[in-house]
């Protein structure tokens, strides 16, 4: 049964599989196919083309040979009947004309040369058989050798003539006396001549000269006596008074006809239709010789000449000197394109299996080129995996270890241990801040970190990182300021703690590379909806600066500018390549622009959604003055951009000089003064020295400026006569804050 039933499924298989390869095959083929028909085609089109103009070229060549043939027999012919013509004239004329006179004129015609081509001229008599003997007995007088008779080989004519036609007079002499009208072919074309008046061509006659025959024709060209009527054929013949004949062989007339060109052509002529009996010349004689009887044609032209009264054919055909244009470039050209279109069809057959066998190739490859990712990528991920695992087991024992330090710290130790104890710390918090690095990038490349997605403050996380970070670059000498872009958004939502981190890595790497000018970290919102935002950070510094080569590859992890830098500064590489992936994460790109010796800065923008903002409360009010006194022009610039966004009249001396200028020019008193630490002692000393005795800014609240880690000094000024501080880095919020609590204390009353 199973084998019954595989059968037809089996013959089903085999029939497709044969229709699909046969399908393909035909796909295969059809290109080089459609190129092999079309260029023999091409190759057929050009053979044939070229064939008929070369075809066209030889009937032209053979048609002007042939033309000029006709019109050199024609003229001959034409010259025989002048000659005729003018000997029918001179007889009708004269009526005693004699041979003697006879022989002078042919003479004088050139009858004699034998360039003239005629073979005899003579004149023929009507003679009524009746009168047949006086004519002899007559002519005998003048010319005792003169005898009528017969043509020689002419059988008697079947019933008895009432007229003869005889010779009277001729060139050459020994035809004198021949009967004309003996012989049926002669008899008939003088009687023609006699009743038309015109010229008449007897049909093919045999001559015998010297002794071979030659077969001829004689030209009849009527004579009448001068006067007679000739209107009616009757007339005529009552007219008629000789006939003036001349005899040719066709050979000499036909050689001559085709002397001139040359053997390019090949005719027979005969008189009447073409056909053996009619036949008159043919190139090797028109007689046959040995009994063996001539062959006619085949001709490639056949053509017509009427002539006195009889139609001549004649049969043409090429002879060996015919120049035929040779086939050999017309099949030379076709064979040329035929072989192209060959080789071209095969080079198309080539070019495709070997485009098959590069795909063919190429889709391997492409397989193993995909396990091998898939495989490195398994490889990479598991190695991620291993990473971040280590780095959290490690973290755990070595926050251990920092807490165990920092409750030593606070334990009752010698200097020395102090600072073993503040080293073990610091170096345990490197390795910590390594180690969170390690993980989150291992965490970024195995696809395991999340961004957090909840409302935070802005300000506050921006302003904690510069709090942070202050320390540092007040410890350095360089300012570290905050801008905050009147406008932006407080709170957002997002993942703080990661932006912090990005923040940390920036500012920290700008600190770090910076050694005298300052550090920017400004925050700017540059396009907003009623509950999106989009925020622009960027962290400027006057530091070493990045050449453009590695600005490129600084970004890639464990990459740093130089080696050198590792030496002078330390750090992993590790931190952009993290920021950068933290940024992508959170919906931004991290960029960096850094000219070498002039410093950095790396931006960044987030579209970050914004929680309803509360309208910005009143500061102090509208109308009270503020005074900026601080050298630092970051500073003067955040705090005036602040004062000019809530609406407070303000003025900036930042320096000791402008602040003299200032207090001396104005009239109006100032409600607060916002004066940098460092430089209030200076500013006292220039304002007791320039201004004796105005007790200038004697009466007015002073809110201090100082770094976080000053703090401690600052009270130390709080000696009554300061009504509030603020840190730096400057946060708006804080300067808001310390405004309204200083414009809320009593005005200080000093004496001197
Ligand atoms: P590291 O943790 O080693 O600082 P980062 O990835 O943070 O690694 O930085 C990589 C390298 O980029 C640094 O080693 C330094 O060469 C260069 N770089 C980063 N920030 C700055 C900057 N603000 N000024 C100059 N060079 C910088």
């Amino acid at each position: 049964m199973q084998a019954h039933a595989g059968l037809p499924a089996l013959k089903g298989m085999l029939v497709s599989s044969l229709i699909s390869s046969w399908k393909k095959f035909t796909q295969r083929i059809a290109l080089p196919a459609t190129v092999l028909a079309l260029g023999l085609s091409v190759s057929g089109l050009l053979f044939s083309s070229l064939n008929r103009s070369r075809e066209g070229y030889d009937a032209a060549r053979l048609s002007r040979a042939i033309s000029s043939v006709q019109s050199r027999m024609h003229a001959r012919y034409l010259s025989y009947e002048d000659a005729l013509r003018g000997a029918a004239g001179f007889l009708a004329a004269d009526q005693h004309v004699g041979p003697a006179e006879w022989h002078l004129y042919l003479s004088r015609l050139g009858m004699r040369d034998p360039s003239h081509g005629t073979d005899g001229m003579v004149v023929l008599e009507p003679v009524p058989t009746v009168r047949l003997a006086d004519f002899q007995a007559e002519r005998r007088r003048q010319n005792p050798s003169f005898t009528i008779r017969p043509i020689p080989g002419s059988s008697a004519p079947e019933a008895p003539l009432a007229e003869h036609f005889i010779v009277a007079m001729a060139e050459p002499d020994a035809t004198v006396g021949l009967d004309f009208s003996t012989e049926s072919r002669r008899r008939t074309a003088a009687e023609n001549a006699r009743d038309s008046g015109t010229p008449v061509l007897s049909h093919g006659v045999v001559y015998a000269i010297a002794g071979k025959p030659y077969k001829g024709v004689e030209l009849f060209v009527p004579v009448y006596r001068e006067g007679a009527p000739t209107a009616t054929v009757e007339e005529r013949r009552q007219a008629l008074a000789a006939w003036t004949v001349a005899a040719f062989t066709i050979d000499a007339f036909m050689q001559d006809a085709l002397a001139n060109i040359n053997g390019l052509v090949s005719a027979q002529l005969f008189d009447g239709p073409a056909n053996v009996e009619n036949l008159m010349f043919a190139p090797g004689g028109a007689l046959p010789k040995d009994a063996t009887p001539q062959k006619v044609g085949p001709f490639e032209r056949i053509t017509h000449m009427d002539l006195a009264g009889d139609t001549w054919t004649l049969g043409w055909s090429r002879a060996s000197q015919f120049p035929t244009v040779s086939r050999t470039p017309a099949a030379w050209s076709a064979g040329c394109t035929a072989l192209l279109s060959i080789i071209l069809a095969g080079l198309i057959v080539t070019l495709q299996s070997t485009g098959r066998r590069a795909h063919a190739i190429a889709a391997d490859r492409t397989k193993e080129l995909a396990q091998a990712l898939r495989d490195a990528d398994a490889a990479n991920r598991a190695k991620s995996e291993f990473l971040a695992n280590m780095s959290h087991e490690i973290r755990t024992p070595m926050n251990g270890v920092l807490g165990m330090t920092a409750l030593l710290l606070d334990s009752p130790l010698t200097e020395d241990q102090r600072d073993l104890a503040q080293t073990a710390l610091t170096s345990g918090e490197s390795l910590l801040k390594i180690l969170n690095d390690i993980l989150d990038f291992s965490k970024i490349e195995a696809g395991k970190l999340d961004i957090a997605s909840e409302p935070f403050d802005l300000e506050e996380a921006v302003a904690s990182v510069a709090d942070l970070l202050a320390p540092a670059a007040a410890q350095k000498g360089i300012e570290l300021a905050l801008r905050w872009s009147p406008g932006t958004p407080r709170t957002v939502i997002g993942d703080g703690g990661r932006l912090r981190q990005v923040l940390m890595n920036l500012v920290g790497n700008a600190v770090k590379f910076t050694s005298h000018g300052h550090v920017l970290l400004a925050v700017e919102c540059t396009g907003q909806t009623a509950d999106r935002a989009v925020i622009h950070f960027s962290v400027e510094d006057t530091g070493i600066g990045i050449p453009e080569d590695v600005q490129k590859i600084i970004f890639r992890k464990f990459t740093q500018a130089d080696g050198s830098i590792t030496r002078r500064f330390g750090g992993t590489g590790l931190g952009l390549a993290v920021s950068t992936e933290l940024v992508n994460l959170m919906g931004g790109q991290l960029q960096v622009r850094s000219t070498v010796g002039q410093g950095s800065t790396f931006s960044f923008s987030l579209p970050l959604s914004t929680s309803a903002a509360a309208p910005p409360a009143a500061v102090i009010p509208r109308g009270a003055r503020v005074l900026i006194a601080d050298p630092e022009p970051l500073s003067c610039e955040i705090l005036s951009k602040a004062l000019a966004e809530w609406k407070i009249g303000f003025q900036v001396a930042s320096s000791t000089q402008d602040l003299v200028r200032i207090v001396a020019s104005d009239h109006e008193p100032f409600d607060i003064a916002l004066v940098d630490h460092r430089f209030w002692e200076d500013c006292e000393a220039e304002l007791k020295r320039s201004l004796p005795g105005r007790h200038a800014l004697q009466n007015i609240r002073l809110v201090v400026l100082a770094p976080l880690g000053l703090r401690g000094d600052v009270r130390r000024y709080l000696d009554g006569r300061f009504a509030g501080w603020i840190t730096k880095p400057l946060r708006p919020s804080h300067v808001a804050q310390a405004l309204s609590a200083a414009y809320r204390s009593p005005v200080p009353v000093l004496s001197r």
